[in-house]
């Protein structure tokens, strides 16, 4: 799969550049095990890089021109490293415009760059591929410019870019996992320390597996802003009783009940859930470097339920999906991934009843919705980095 993608990337290059490309970078996509809407509460998450990944082929120049062609998009775009830049109304230059600002506002340099780049992992569906983009980006100009930056610092620029240039208040987690992530490997990240541990993932002999519900609902952006305001509300209440306490996840849930009325039902169920949901990441860590599978998969439907049922960000499709789901043969877990309203679930599947849950669900599915779900099989992988730097490319 991934010698298709550098195959093709490499002969779009040579397309359009009519030259050869001189060094290849690959940047992975991500899923989130466990560990949703917790971000912005001094929660962990537990992500990790997965085997799709957007391509780079490059090639130095002489000049000070960096000039990209998105092959998925048949599109070009150049601009001049002695200019400063702003937004573009070409969206998908503008995750790359952005890292190269953030760049120069620390006062790196760069140089000419003839870049062709093309992915396989599906845009909009929530597996990151704003992230592989920037970071990919971000790391190949660290690389060729010998720039000196650390991991934590591309992650930063990643996000940086989405945040001034594109628009998007994302979290660190999604250019996290890309930078960082390593095969057979989840990190448990504090969003806010960034500080991280890696966990094994022992899934012994279990697939992860992804349907994509192929909707989005368009309340996405409202939904999301309504339940940060929700959980300020809660969070408020709890910081005026109990001012010692620093940290969201340090509150009980007993301090909690405490003050359910004062701050409302609706306040209360959200961080109810958040808390429940900090503590699930911990345990999840803990049952995939046991091999635990069916406890992990425990895990995930409890976040599902939560999702559902007190963070209110799941819809019927997704419900009825993870639903579905769970009724078949070899299911251990199943649950909406993301910010809600629409995306993927992600699944736990024995590999051999893997295909027979997939047909089951498509079915069911395309009967109850008249959509054809996506699927995507994923592997835990490593993080971006170079592809076969001392060989030779033919
Ligand atoms: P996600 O990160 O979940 O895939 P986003 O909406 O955050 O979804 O990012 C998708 C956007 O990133 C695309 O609309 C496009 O602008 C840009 N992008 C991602 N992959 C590519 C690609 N292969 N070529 C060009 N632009 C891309
Ligand atoms: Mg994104």
């Amino acid at each position: 799969m991934k010698e298709k993608l550098i195959q093709n990337t490499k002969d779009a290059f040579r397309f359009v550049f009519e030259t050869e490309p001189e060094r290849i970078f690959l940047a992975p996509g991500r899923i989130n095990i466990i560990g949703e809407h917790v971000d912005y509460s001094d929660g962990f998450v537990l992500p990790a890089a997965i085997d799709k990944h957007i391509c780079f082929a490059v090639r130095k120049t002489d000049d000070a021109e960096i000039t990209f062609f998105a092959k998925d998009f048949n599109d070009t775009f150049s601009f001049n490293v002695n200019e400063k830049q702003s937004p573009v109304s070409k969206i998908w230059a503008n995750y790359l415009l952005g890292v190269f600002n953030a760049i120069q506002e620390i006062g790196k340099e760069v140089g000419g760059l003839q870049i062709a780049f093309s992915s396989n992992i599906p845009m909009g569906s929530g597996l990151s591929s704003s992230a592989a983009l920037e970071c990919g980006f971000a790391f190949l100009l660290n690389e060729i410019f010998s720039l000196n930056l650390d991991k934590k610092e591309l992650a930063v620029i990643g996000q940086k870019s989405e945040h001034t240039f594109v628009g998007v208040k994302c979290g660190i987690m999604d250019q996290f996992a890309s930078v960082f992530g390593k095969e057979h490997q989840v990190i448990m990240l504090d969003c806010n320390s960034l500080e991280h541990q890696y966990f094994e993932a022992n899934l012994e002999g279990y697939s992860l597996v992804l349907f994509d519900s192929c909707v989005k609902h368009t309340h996405l952006t409202s939904g999301y802003n309504d339940r940060r305001k929700d959980v300020d509300r809660g969070k408020k209440v709890l910081g005026e009783r109990f001012p010692e306490v620093e940290k969201f996840r340090d509150f009980s849930i007993e301090m909690l009940d405490e003050l359910k009325d004062e701050m409302g039902e609706i306040s209360y169920k959200r961080c109810r859930y958040l808390l429940d949901e900090i503590e699930r990441v911990q345990k999840a860590a803990e049952a995939l470097a046991k091999g635990d599978v069916s406890s992990l998969g425990n895990l995930l439907i409890e976040t599902h339920n939560g999702l559902s049922t007190e963070f209110e960000v799941s819809c019927d499709e997704l419900d009825f999906m993870v639903e579905k789901t769970l009724q078949e043969n070899g299911v251990a877990g199943a649950r909406i991934m993301g910010g809600g309203f629409g995306g993927c679930s992600i699944n736990l599947i024995k590999d051999k009843n893997v295909d027979l849950v997939i047909e089951t669900i498509a079915n069911q599915y395309k009967k109850a919705f008249d959509i054809e779900m996506k699927v995507y099989r994923v592997k835990i992988s490593d993080g971006i980095n170079e592809y076969n730097r001392n060989e030779i490319i033919v």
